[in-house]
């Protein structure tokens, strides 16, 4: 088998079972592999560290998948598989929809499969993954018992691996855009034209915690897509909500399900830029008890992590600001490299700013259908901070 020698003390991450070898990290790749294929990779006295798929054209030029010499074959993957969906079982996270294989979180490093009731919507993100697309549909039709699939591979993170933007069906054609329930909540879903690959699932958990903080509460939900919290507040009975997005398509939807779910009249919206629309209800006067602060990744890489806390702090400066004494606020950051400290300390900035007490009550991550793995970091990425600002 053809093998990745690494160079002498770049052993380390991989020892530590991490799964991403740089090519940085290379000193030789000897037996000639074709992109894709799978390789050992192995330490510079050659003693044997993992084993896993290689991409000279990407900067992870392996993504190890497995720490033992096993096969890697059909039924590698379908075990893999099997013990993802035995793990999601294990920790109460099935739902009618959520991320039913989370890339490194459950060592498939690249592949991402989120359900949305009996629709599978697949996203093979490196190359390895991505030629055994057909293999991995035809395992999780067998393990999940679906036949409807989707592939949503028309993201960014596939140029990377010098791979093509495409969506479109892994089999037989179906209606793309269907209700879907959520905590008992029902949401339209077009999983062909919405944002990741629908729904936000990785707030579903997040979505039920505000639970507390809405009775009677005049909320608002800002950066609310398809109105997530938005409708989760009304159905913990928030007087009012006011659900803003700068996105006329996501707006669309959400006055849908708040129509659907029956809160048509207590959910009114805004589109617009959240910076702006933040700052002019704090200049008319409007307070609300609950605020909702849930913005796109910010910093999409190590080098946007200072504009990113700009934005970070700007925007939760303005939502404390137009917080009623004794509000909460429901503060969220999916950049992965937003760390939680860093994160902490834009909320303790902000806070500081807007001449505010402000007291983390509860601070939460991504649903665990998005399992963290432990010693890979980089599955840790989101955070959700409930804060009460006095
Ligand atoms: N809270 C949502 C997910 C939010 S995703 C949920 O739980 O389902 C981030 C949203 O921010 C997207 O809908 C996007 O359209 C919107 N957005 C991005 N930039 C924005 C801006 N500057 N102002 C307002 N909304 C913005």
């Amino acid at each position: 088998m053809a093998y990745v020698a690494l160079k002498r003390g770049r052993e380390r991450r991989a020892r530590a079972r991490h799964p991403w070898v740089y090519a940085g990290d290379i000193d030789v790749v000897a037996g000639d592999p074709t992109p894709g294929d799978i390789v050992d990779v192995v330490d510079y006295r050659k003693r044997f560290l993992g084993r896993g798929f290689i991409n000279p054209v990407s900067s992870i030029t392996v993504r190890i998948l497995t720490w033992d010499e096993q096969e890697i074959d059909e039924g590698f993957f379908y075990r893999r598989l099997a013990a993802a969906r035995d793990y999601r079982r294990a920790v109460g996270a099935e739902a009618p929809c959520y991320r039913v294989v989370f890339s490194d979180g459950d060592m498939l490093s690249s592949l991402i499969v989120d359900r949305y009731e009996d629709v599978c919507v697949v996203q093979t993100l490196a190359l390895g993954m991505d030629v055994r697309k057909d293999m991995i549909a035809a395992a999780l039709r067998d393990l999940l018992g679906i036949t409807k699939m989707y592939e949503r591979n028309d993201s960014r993170a596939r140029e990377l691996e010098g791979l093509d933007q495409r969506s479109g069906f892994l089999g037989d054609e179906f209606p793309t855009a269907f209700w879907v329930q959520e905590n008992g909540l029902a949401f339209w879903v077009d999983v062909a034209r919405g944002q990741k690959t629908g729904l936000f699932l990785d707030q579903r958990e997040n979505h039920r915690a505000v639970a507390p903080w809405c009775d009677g509460a005049r909320v608002l939900d800002a950066f609310c897509y398809t109105g997530g919290f938005a409708i989760h507040a009304a159905a913990f009975g928030a007087r009012e909500v006011v659900a803003l997005d700068s996105s006329a398509t996501a707006l669309e939807i959400a006055r849908l399900n708040a129509e659907k779910n029956g809160f048509g009249e207590r959910i009114s919206f805004i589109e617009g830029n959240a910076f702006d629309a933040l700052r002019r209800l704090e200049a008319e006067g409007e307070r609300f008890d609950l605020v909702i602060v849930d913005p796109p990744a910010f910093a999409p890489g190590k080098h946007a992590v200072e504009a990113a806390y700009r934005g970070y702090k700007e925007v939760n400066l303005r939502a404390m600001r137009i917080l009623a004494p004794a509000g909460i606020l429901v503060t969220c950051s999916c950049s992965y490299h937003m760390r939680p400290e860093v994160f902490i300390a834009m909320l303790a900035d902000a806070a500081a700013d807007a001449g505010r007490e402000a007291r983390l009550v509860e601070l939460r991550t991504q649903a665990r259908d998005h399992p963290i793995l432990l010693g890979v970091e980089e599955t840790h990425y989101l955070k959700c901070a409930i804060v009460r600002v006095s």
